[in-house]
């Protein structure tokens, strides 16, 4: 058995399919890999909840009515969300993927398709380390170049401490977002049920990376999300 702190929480898994029979299918079988399975059936729903809570994988199907899939990768990847998507397609047509794939689609699966398949699928996209994902993440004029590990804002280079660099990657990777504490003490600090809160740290060391980045009166773009945890969007969104 692993020590409590080293056991992380399961992969979090949002499923987009409006067939409520194939849905709740889908969802049962993943929940069977013992991960966290959340389910809705049209794009609005889709889009709206990639805002409120971070995925590790979204499983889209292409044919959803009215916007279809290809809509909410758009507008996901559009507020720069690196979440990877599997899409689920019945087409065939080289177009059609073609589209998906300049759209920002990690991978593919064509209906109808063994279950075992989506699994090994969405294992390998969870595997995939953040080389799969992009290298530089910008929020307004601040970029990160996660390779590197270097922040600019602007022109200027900003000196970080290397947990600050990954404290700034986590909200970057989930911008726009709220990311609470919990989150950052599972995927940053990688620790859990600790017997002690790790928060007055975290808020600390939250603190000490807002005057850094945002310190010379430059657009703020660290909020505080008071009782719940942070986000980093540009001012006006
Ligand atoms: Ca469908």
């Amino acid at each position: 058995m692993n020590e409590p702190n080293t056991v992380l929480s399961p992969p979090r898994i949002l499923v987009v399919e409006d067939e409520p029979k194939t849905r709740e299918s889908l969802a049962e079988g993943l929940r069977m890999e013992e991960w966290e399975v959340r389910t809705v059936g049209t794009a609005e729903a889709a889009i709206a909840m990639l805002e409120q809570i971070a995925f590790d994988l979204v499983i889209l199907d292409w044919m959803l009515p009215q916007k279809d899939g290809i809509d909410v990768l758009r507008q996901v990847r559009g507020r720069g969300l690196t979440v990877p998507v599997l899409m689920l397609t019945a087409r065939t047509a080289l177009p059609d993927r073609v589209e998906g794939l300049d759209s920002g689609a990690d991978d593919y699966l064509l209906k109808p398709f063994a279950f075992a398949e989506l699994v090994a699928r969405c294992r390998a996209l969870l595997r995939r380390p953040s080389a799969g994902v992009e290298r530089l993440l910008r929020c307004s004029d601040l970029q990160l170049d996660t390779r590197a590990r270097v922040a600019m804002r602007g022109e200027k280079e900003i000196a970080l401490t290397p947990r600050e660099v990954d404290v700034l990657e986590y909200l970057l990777r989930h911008q726009g977002q709220i990311v609470t504490r919990a989150m950052l003490e599972r995927d940053v600090w990688k620790q859990q049920h600790r017997m002690t809160s790790l928060d007055n740290v975290i808020d600390v060391q939250i603190m000490r990376l807002r005057r850094k980045v945002d310190g010379d009166g430059a657009e703020r773009l660290i909020q505080t999300i008071r009782g719940v945890g942070y986000r980093i969007a540009r001012e006006s969104a």
